[in-house]
């Protein structure tokens, strides 16, 4: 097993992805790699096989479609005479449609910089364009197990080439009674390849799977520690919906909270929580689309001389706004998205800074918030205010 590295030193231009990569990476807008891609990206680059003990919502596909992209960039495939071919060279096994939906998806993603040519192919679609995608040539099949061995069986589809082979959600696959159809496909693929096995939990099965396909493997598996800055202390508040505004007034109110940047879903949102603030004696100011360039780098300098406390934005305004020093970072609303989570606790914890992140939980973003738990890698220890909360038993995860 290998040990967890510090995250929060981690970046993805450590990793020695080629530059049409780590401009996707850039594009999907991710600063630090989730635990699980800091430990496979790296081992996976080095051609070795793994086996990955990770949950969905971990940042797991792109841990192994990033090296799968940057190996088949870097190293592009010529016949005799050099000029480039294109063959089946990895193959991505799933068990259900959606999720191999969503890899295709990710290849899409990671891949938009290169030439790369990815086919989903699962059952209950018409063979038709599957047929002519393989026809016309593809680097990367991403399959359903059952539907794969129909074009196998008619010959449509050929790894004589395959370099990676990846079992994503390996338990759910033999749970699903793929084994037999397992074992009939990694007989036609080359014996000389790389092995990358995902999968939640490892049960008996799986590590004889893992035994029979894997050459030895190293087992990686997220650790408690996150990515996010070290220094930052989080937490969420659990808190009614309409009682958002008076939680955020009350802890102004009891922390010693020097610079506070706020953020919140919408524009109105923002107008909305600053006009209460000023209401109740607080100088706050709103940073949105809807602020002129003018206006917003005027309130920006109030912010940073101390003259506004509180900045409120939304996660358009804050992106590319260098602003160090913050104290407190408060999520009126939850972010949308994992990334703008790890992109909003990033303005604080900088440059030694150290700073608190709090985050407003009302009973509709319960699900988010395990999402974004999941992929940083940490749990955030819940903080009950007495009056606010909306009822211990939404909060047990
Ligand atoms: P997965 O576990 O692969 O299904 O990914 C879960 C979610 O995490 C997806 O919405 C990804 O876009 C997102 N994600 C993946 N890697 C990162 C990253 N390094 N930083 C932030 N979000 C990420």
């Amino acid at each position: 097993m290998s040990t967890m590295k510090a995250e929060a030193e981690v970046s993805f231009d450590q990793f020695e992805l080629a530059p049409q990569v780590l401009q996707a990476v850039h594009d999907a807008g991710y600063t630090h790699p989730t635990p699980i891609q800091a430990e496979a990206i790296p081992l996976a680059l080095e051609g070795r096989d793994l086996i990955a003990l990770a949950q969905t919502g971990t940042g797991k596909t792109a841990g192994f479609t990033l090296p799968i992209v940057h190996r088949l960039i870097s190293e592009p495939l010529t016949d005799a005479e050099g000029t480039a071919v294109r063959k089946v060279r990895a193959l991505i096994l799933v068990p259900t449609r959606e999720l191999a939906a969503q890899v295709e998806e990710s290849f899409r993603k990671y891949g938009k910089h290169s030439d790369l040519r990815v086919v989903p192919i699962y059952g209950g679609v018409s063979m038709d364009a599957q047929l002519k995608a393989l026809k016309a040539g593809v680097d990367v099949v991403v399959a359903t197990p059952g539907r794969l061995i129909d074009h196998m069986e008619r010959e449509t589809v050929s790894f004589s080439d395959l370099e990676v082979l990846v079992l994503d959600e390996a338990d759910r696959m033999l749970d699903m009674g793929f084994a037999p159809q397992l074992n009939r496909i990694v007989r036609e693929v080359p014996p000389y390849r790389q092995t990358l096995l995902f999968s939640a939990t490892m049960p008996p099965e799986v590590e004889a799977l893992a035994r029979k396909y894997l050459r030895k493997p190293v087992v990686v598996q997220i650790g408690r520690r996150s990515e996010t800055a070290s220094s930052v202390t989080h937490a969420v508040y659990p808190v009614a919906h309409s009682k958002k505004t008076d939680l955020l007034v009350e802890l102004l109110k009891n922390f010693d909270m020097d610079s506070v940047l706020i953020f919140t879903r919408t524009k109105h949102g923002a107008d909305r929580v600053v006009r209460h603030l000023e209401d109740g004696g607080v100088k706050a100011t709103a940073m949105h689309a809807d602020k002129s360039q003018s206006e917003r780098t005027r309130a920006l300098e109030e912010f940073k001389q101390g003259k506004i406390r509180v900045l409120v934005a939304t996660d358009i305004a804050q992106r590319g706004l260098d602003v160090t020093g913050i104290s407190h970072v408060i999520n009126y609303d939850v972010p949308q998205q994992p990334e703008d989570y790890v992109h909003r606790i990033g303005r604080t914890g900088r440059a030694a800074a150290s700073g608190d992140a709090f985050t407003f939980m009302s009973p509709d973003e319960i699900s988010m918030v395990r999402t974004i738990e999941r992929v940083i890698g940490q749990q955030i220890p819940r903080i009950s205010v007495p009056g606010f909360d909306f009822g211990t038993s939404a909060l047990s995860s």
